[in-house]
């Protein structure tokens, strides 16, 4: 940094904190956080009945709602409050962490962990209400669509509705449904549909299905710490050696916490699929028509919720390259005051940052430009 940039950045940084919101906001991108929780009180309290009346009998789910549920914590009082609000305090919080747009999905399990009448149903009226908080504030949030895949079919034309009809900007699945994995072919009608729409389809995390939780449990490792990241990598895993991206190739996929652990993995991923392919191993591994990293550099995106450390979110730009890798928070579960300007610092050229935190997203997810409305260091 030259001497006349740091006086810059002084006055700049003095400037903001003496005058505030009419400071000029000079930063040269807006801030996109593509992977935000909410969920309405409608369905905390389905959650709670479900805990009381043991009618969702989940472990992973009775585990971390559990947790949220009964805990006497401020963390589990401030979080259960920031997930229900789609207006005052969500907005203050984005103004005071310098997030200009929120990209909104119903948080994990969602729907997927009702009966299948109940899920579809709760995907209808929660996308009507997520598009009616998207036309209040529409140059602060945009949103993905809930869908219920334990009704394939009517998934597939939720999926449709609340794209085209409601503006919703994709699908959100949260991992297993039920612990059942969307490699099975009874899912794939929902794969058709979004790739026919040319949305994306965010595989979100879910605790460890019930076969893969048990170890998890007596340390608390089954949700975000590690469980998450093991879960939905072999989910996603599974959906690409199943073949889904040879019969479904214009599908785009989004990861977040930077791709669960797979592009650490794409070497040996590569070098043993290759192998299994061989030796016949098992019929459920057969020959591709790319290489799994292939499929994972031109098949998937990748935000960074809950994984801003520079070391891991450039060895993923690197691998992904800079159109694939885009900025998320992962509000309200990891709030961090100081993450945007940690982001702001990345070792990118001004079009690649440009492109991290706004232009992927408004590309990926169809967002149309819009102002620089908050603020943050420059
Ligand atoms: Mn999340």
């Amino acid at each position: 940094m030259t001497i006349d940039e740091k006086i810059l950045i002084f006055f700049l940084n003095a400037v903001g904190s003496n005058v505030g919101m009419n400071a000029p906001i000079t930063r040269p991108y807006r801030r996109i956080a593509t992977e935000e929780g909410w969920m309405t009180p409608e369905m905390a309290a389905m959650y709670r009945t479900a805990l009381q009346d043991g009618s969702i009998d989940d472990p992973g789910f009775r585990s971390l709602w559990g947790f949220f549920a009964g805990s006497t914590s401020e963390r589990a009082a401030t979080l259960y409050r920031r997930i229900q609000d789609l207006d005052d305090e969500r907005l203050r919080d984005m103004d005071a962490l310098g997030i200009d747009m929120q990209l909104l999905m119903l948080t994990a399990p969602g729907v997927q962990c009702f009966d299948a009448a109940t899920g579809t149903a709760l995907a209808r009226s929660t996308n009507d209400t997520l598009a009616a908080t998207v036309r209040r504030h529409p140059t602060r949030f945009a949103g993905m669509a809930a869908v219920a895949p334990q009704a394939p079919q009517e998934a597939a034309k939720e999926a449709e509705r609340a794209v085209r009809e409601l503006g919703l900007r994709g699908v959100v699945i949260n991992s297993h449904t039920q612990g059942e994995y969307l490699d099975d072919p009874k899912y794939w009608d929902i794969f058709a549909a979004v790739e026919a729409l040319g949305v994306p389809l965010y595989i979100h995390p879910n605790t460890p299905s019930p076969q893969m939780i048990e170890p998890f449990l007596p340390r608390a490792l089954d949700a975000a710490i590690f469980g998450f990241a093991c879960e939905t990598g072999l989910h996603v895993l599974r959906l690409i050696v199943a073949g889904v991206f040879d019969r479904f190739p214009r599908l785009q996929l989004v990861l977040g916490h930077l791709g669960e652990g797979l592009p650490y993995w794409l070497y040996r991923i590569d070098f043993m699929h290759a192998g299994i392919v061989r030796a016949n191993r098992s019929p459920g591994a057969k020959p591709l028509q790319r290489k799994p990293s292939d499929v994972l550099r031109q098949n998937v995106h990748y935000t960074t919720s809950g994984m801003c450390w520079e070391p891991a979110v450039m060895y993923v730009h690197g691998l992904m390259g800079a159109d694939r890798v885009m900025y998320a928070m992962d509000y309200p579960y990891q709030v961090v005051a100081d993450e945007v300007t940690a982001m702001d610092a990345l070792p990118l050229s001004p079009a690649d940052k440009a492109a991290f935190f706004a232009g992927n997203a408004q590309r990926v997810f169809g967002i149309a430009p819009g102002p620089v409305l908050t603020e943050g260091k420059p």
